[in-house]
């Protein structure tokens, strides 16, 4: 029931899974996977929001671990990469973080490297553009030679001063071969001030994703989900799923149901296991509603 595509095969289903271990784990590896498999989870975002520190033995291990029990593994690269940055030192270490998560991500049994491109450094939109897409295809092209390469996954931000939009991370997805989207809800909704969290709203960002980006997009769904805080300069602070904070993700829920898309979808919520559950609860509820 796998599809083959880019290298990689991905389950047509969809899948929950928290940002980061759980925090009940203590850092155990082998408690982490134990704890998701029990709480019925099925895909886990490695955070190297930090910097990608952990040693090859142990990526190998992680790797090994998320296979057997399951778990559908994605990495999220450092916060501090800035591909567009005004000092060139910081546009090359940026670069080498990306080439770095790629050679480690076959250990890690990983499919996507989710990262943020960056500010705009003084540029204007457009010269950031080419920037980051150069940057994206060199980084792409320069790690051609590692077996069951992921996929590089830019993701939508929350920042307005950031490179991120909707559009932005749809042309870069067309420009570089490799990339494919990472779609933070969260992100959406603080950009839009909170005027977003309806169904017709997500219906309208993701017939644009897939319009623009057809099977790429449809077989490689990845989404974000927390709530959020947001001033006029974008995104303030996650916030937990299904409290008083939008957006509300039941009318995601809803759509991706009629339209039988398959996501992975990472909480990213303050206490990321519990918005996962909450996440799968939904759908769950949806499923048996509909039966
Ligand atoms: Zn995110």
């Amino acid at each position: 029931m796998g599809v083959h595509f880019g290298g990689v095969t991905l389950l047509n289903k969809v899948l929950f899974g928290p940002a980061g271990y759980p925090s009940d784990a203590r850092g155990s590896v082998k408690r982490v996977f134990q704890i998701l498999v029990d709480s019925g989870m099925t895909a886990l975002e490695y955070a190297a929001v930090h910097g990608l520190r952990t040693s090859k033995a142990k990526a190998i291990m992680i790797g090994n671990l998320a296979r057997e029990s399951g778990v559908s593994m994605s990495l999220h690269a450092a916060y501090y990469i800035s591909l567009a940055s005004r000092t060139q030192r910081i546009r090359e270490t940026s670069r080498e973080r990306l080439r770095k998560a790629l050679r480690f991500a076959p250990l890690m049994n990983v499919k996507r490297v989710v990262f943020h491109p960056g500010y705009l450094g003084g540029l204007t939109k457009e010269e950031a553009h080419i920037v980051i897409r150069d940057a994206l295809r060199s980084v792409w092209e320069t790690t051609d030679d590692i077996e069951g390469k992921a996929f590089l996954a830019p993701e939508t931000a929350g920042k307005l001063s950031a490179y991120g939009s909707i559009d932005q991370i749809i042309r870069l997805c067309q420009d570089v071969e490799g990339c494919i989207p990472t779609i933070d809800w969260a992100h959406i909704y603080a950009r839009c001030q909170g005027d977003f969290g309806e169904k017709h709203n997500y219906l309208k960002v993701l017939t644009r994703f897939e319009n623009e980006l057809g099977e790429l997009f449809l077989k490689n769904m990845h989404f974000h989900v927390s709530g959020i805080t947001f001033t006029e300069k974008g995104e303030a602070a996650h916030r937990p799923l299904g409290e008083e904070w939008g957006p509300d993700i039941l009318p995601l829920l809803e759509v991706v149901r009629e339209c039988g898309y398959n996501p992975t979808f990472i909480s990213e919520s303050t206490n990321p296991l519990q918005g996962a559950l909450y996440a799968k609860y939904l759908h769950e509820e949806l499923e048996k509603g509909s039966t």
